[in-house]
């Protein structure tokens, strides 16, 4: 069997997370290195690789789910950024789809090197 990704076994309760939200189909939790003051991932619990791997209807729900945790995270006033890292140029880590979700402060672009 496939090795499991730490995405994966963090949906599996495997691995623990700072939760902050989470519904019968998507987890957002903080995210371990934050690279902004509040900087959280959204994933979908279906282990899909990537962006490019991802249906539409997919990432339509993700980017709902997004903006649920927007609201719970207290970003939606002043503002955030999400962003998707894909495949190696785009310097992906952990091949598990996920939107970063960053704010708390005035952001620099690009800033997750
Ligand atoms: P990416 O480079 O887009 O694949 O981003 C992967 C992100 O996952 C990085 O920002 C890491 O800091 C984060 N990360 C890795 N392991 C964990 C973990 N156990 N809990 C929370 N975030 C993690």
């Amino acid at each position: 069997m496939a090795k499991k990704n730490i995405f994966e076994q963090i949906v599996l309760g495997e691995i623990p997370c700072k939760k902050v939200l989470e519904n019968d189909h998507f987890l957002a939790f903080y995210d371990i290195n934050p690279k902004a003051p509040t900087h959280i991932l959204a994933i979908p619990k279906v282990c899909v690789k990537d962006f490019s791997s991802a249906s539409p209807k997919l990432l339509g729900d993700l980017c709902a789910f997004a903006q649920e945790v927007v609201e719970v995270a207290g970003l939606k006033k002043d503002g955030y950024r999400i962003i998707t890292n894909c495949g190696v140029n785009g310097g992906q880590e952990v091949p598990h789809l996920h939107l970063h979700i960053l704010g708390g402060a005035k952001l620099s672009f690009p800033k997750l090197a």
